[in-house]
């Protein structure tokens, strides 16, 4: 049977660095792209990162019962998980990863129950989570300022997962998730 495996984290926990690294290894698994209303950023492609849709868009594809989970993060910016893409994924024979919020998270596993595995990253505390957001350069002091008041708030929500993982030590942290993962995936 093929798995779902769900990665959840306060915004700068390193969550995208340990779902690209998962992505590297022989795992059999593919990415769930997500849908998103915000506009892409950068080098973001439509379909690669996100499939970009306007507001209004969004609205009629959760009008049409299209998403398995969805939220509006504040008026008018949508994030969600469509039925199809994970659909298309399973159906290539693929396991699927998510990388959403801890709510999306807690809501795709309530949906797959034993057939997904929830996993919390976790940052070895919020000061360090400033400093990575600081390195990594792409917030303004406004955003990130407001990334830490929201990651106190999904720090909450960690016990509802299956597993927490610390990301500490990178090596560790990569090691942690690798073996955690192909577990989940062989038994
Ligand atoms: P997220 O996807 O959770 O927002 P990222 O994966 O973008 O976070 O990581 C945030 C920043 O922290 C990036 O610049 C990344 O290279 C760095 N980073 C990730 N894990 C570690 C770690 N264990 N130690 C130090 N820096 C890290
Ligand atoms: P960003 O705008 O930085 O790409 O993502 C912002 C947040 O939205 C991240 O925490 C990311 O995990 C979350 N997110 C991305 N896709 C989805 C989704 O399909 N559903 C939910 N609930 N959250 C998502």
């Amino acid at each position: 049977m093929a798995r779902l495996i769900i990665i959840s984290a306060p915004s700068g926990a390193g969550k995208s660095t340990l779902v690209r690294y998962l992505l590297t290894q022989d795992l059999n698994i593919s990415f769930s792209i997500s849908a998103t209303s915000r506009k892409p950023r950068g080098e973001e492609k439509n379909g690669v990162e996100y499939y970009f849709l306007s507001p209004g868009e969004f609205r009629e594809r959760i009008n049409n019962n299209e998403f398995l989970e969805y939220e509006e993060v504040y008026p008018d910016r949508y994030y969600g998980t469509l039925k199809s893409e994970v659909d298309r994924i399973l159906e290539e024979g693929f396991n699927v990863i998510f990388d959403v919020d801890c709510i999306g998270g807690l809501n795709i596993k309530k949906i797959y129950g034993k057939q997904a595995l929830s996993i919390f990253i976790m940052p070895p505390s919020i000061e360090v989570l400033r400093e990575r957001l600081e390195k990594r350069g792409t917030d303004s002091p406004k955003v990130i300022e407001g990334r830490l008041a929201k990651a106190e708030y999904e720090i909450s929500f960690a016990p509802q997962f299956d597993v927490t993982i610390c990301n500490d030590d990178y090596d560790r942290a990569r090691s942690e998730i690798l073996k955690i993962v192909t577990d989940f995936i062989q038994q």
